[in-house]
């Protein structure tokens, strides 16, 4: 099973697909899939069955899924897209931007 390069909270942006040249926020990792849920989009309408709190149910927009080989981390610190190298550190393995004039770490 291939490693997801990304976590959930990290900005990343999208390299190929219908949200190319777009950037968002990583809500959830699948893992198994080797796929990531970006906050905003490839949004898709989902229908939802009423429920006690939406008792109307309908129809809303929800991200889905696109594979994590398609998007690239934003670095937080010199914010501009980057590949990682890891680094073992203190609390397991530490992302660290490869950038030039960066260099600094991730997590
Ligand atoms: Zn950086």
């Amino acid at each position: 099973m291939a490693k997801v390069h990304v976590k959930r909270g990290d900005r990343v942006y999208v390299l190929r697909g219908e949200e190319k040249g777009k950037s968002g926020r990583i809500l959830r990792v699948l893992p198994k899939e080797n796929r990531v849920i970006v906050d905003g989009l490839n949004m898709v309408k989902k229908h939802t069955r009423p429920t006690q709190t939406n008792t109307q149910g309908g129809i809303i927009d929800s991200p889905a899924p696109m594979d994590a080989s398609n998007v690239m981390l934003i670095c937080p610190h010199c914010e501009k897209r980057t590949r990682v190298s890891r680094q073992r550190g203190p609390n397991g393995l530490v992302r660290i931007c490869k950038n030039e004039n960066c260099g600094r770490p991730i997590d």
